[in-house]
C-alpha cells in the first residue's frame, strides 16, 4: 500500500520520462521537416511528417499539463491541503485520489 506521496514521485518519474521522450520525437520530426518540405502540403511526405509532428507536439502539451498538474498536488501534499475538495472542503475518498492523484474535487463537486 503507498501513500499518495509515493504515487505522486512515480506519476512525477513516470511523466518526466514521458515527457523527455516525446520531446526527443518532436525534435526528430522538426529534423525531418529541414530535410524535406514538410510544411509543402504538396509534398506528401513532408505533409505526413507535419501532420505527425503536430501529434507529437500536442502530446508534449498534455504531459506539460499533467506534469503541473502532479506539482500542484505535490505542493499542496506539502502544504497539508491536499487530498481536500478545493470546492466544498470536505475529503476526497482514497479511491478517487487512487485513480485520479491529482484530483482537486470531490467526485460531487467534479
Ligand atoms: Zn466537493
Amino acid at each position: 500500500m503507498s501513500g499518495p506521496r509515493d504515487r505522486l514521485e512515480d506519476e512525477r518519474r513516470r511523466t518526466t520520462a514521458r515527457l523527455a521522450t516525446l520531446r526527443g520525437d518532436y525534435r526528430g520530426f522538426v529534423d525531418a521537416s529541414r530535410d524535406t518540405n514538410a510544411d509543402d502540403e504538396h509534398d506528401p511526405e513532408g505533409a505526413t511528417i507535419a501532420f505527425e509532428r503536430e501529434q507529437v507536439a500536442a502530446l508534449v502539451r498534455q504531459a506539460e499539463q499533467h506534469l503541473t498538474e502532479v506539482e500542484a498536488a505535490l505542493t499542496r501534499l506539502d502544504a497539508g491541503t491536499y487530498g481536500r475538495c478545493s470546492r466544498c472542503g470536505r475529503p476526497i475518498p482514497d479511491e478517487r485520489l487512487e485513480v485520479r492523484p491529482t484530483a482537486t474535487t470531490c467526485v460531487v463537486c467534479a
